[in-house]
């Protein structure tokens, strides 16, 4: 489902990814683990072609992603690609229902009353079926990271990628939220690529992998 070849990134002088091999089937739910600073978020954010790498290509269900003219990889990024971060980033004046329509509408040829329906769904399947209609700030904070998963799923993505998805939630809330991630990778097949400090979670995964200093730890 995702494979990476030879993922070169650098700042300036710094080799922050040092030529990143890696593989990922569906329905897999990997973390990716290590200390601060040694290129985590990076290598998620070029995984999830929110970045570009220097050197290296990234294959999502065969398309050579990097390939893309800007505009493509946009569209493919909203139909393939779900993310979630450490911090909701969910539209304050929007309700819950809304956040999670966002991403579908930003193809117009969505069905706007399609959309609502499988919005609502997908609230309620997190547990969320009474919050429809709240704004982000009428929800704590468990309930607010499970709107964002919820909008990461609207287009139905072939992978998610989260970057401390609980670093902001405690310890109950964090808990939840790595249930939720199990159940839909069971239920769904839903794939999930998770950088965490959680060490609960990065054991639980089918695969941990480590990154040291810009390269990945052989397991
Ligand atoms: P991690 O997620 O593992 O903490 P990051 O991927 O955020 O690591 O960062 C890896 C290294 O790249 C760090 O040394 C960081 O300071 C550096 N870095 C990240 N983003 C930038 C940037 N935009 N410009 C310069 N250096 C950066
Ligand atoms: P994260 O918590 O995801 O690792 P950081 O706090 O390391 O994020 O970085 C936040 C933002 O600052 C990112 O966009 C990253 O690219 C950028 N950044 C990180 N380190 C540096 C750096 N040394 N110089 C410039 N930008 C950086």
């Amino acid at each position: 489902m995702l494979k990476a070849r030879q993922i070169v990134r650098k700042y300036g002088n710094l080799s922050v990814l040092k030529g990143i091999d890696l593989e990922i089937n569906k329905g897999e739910l990997v973390t990716i683990v290590g200390a601060s600073g040694a290129g985590k978020s990076t290598l998620l954010h070029i995984l999830g072609t929110l970045d570009r790498p220097d050197a290296g290509q990234v294959f999502i269900n065969d398309t050579d992603v990097f390939a893309l003219k800007e505009k493509d990889l946009a569209a493919f990024r909203n139909h393939t690609i779900g993310f979630v971060f450490q911090f909701h980033h969910l539209l304050p004046e929007f309700t819950a229902l809304e956040n999670v329509c966002m991403p579908a509408f930003i193809d117009t040829k969505s069905d706007e009353t399609e959309v609502k329906k499988r919005a609502g769904e997908l609230l309620e399947m997190l547990g969320l079926k009474d919050r429809l209609g709240n704004l982000p700030s009428q929800l704590s904070g468990g309930e607010q990271q499970r709107v964002a998963v919820a909008r990461a799923l609207i287009n139905n993505p072939a992978i998610i990628f989260a970057d401390e998805p609980s670093g902001n939630l405690d310890s109950r809330n964090a808990e939840d939220l790595h249930q939720l991630f199990f159940r839909l990778r069971n239920d769904l097949g839903q794939t999930f690529v998770i950088v965490t400090h959680n060490e609960h979670l990065a054991n639980l995964a089918d695969r941990k992998l480590e990154m040291i200093d810009g390269g990945l730890a052989h397991p």
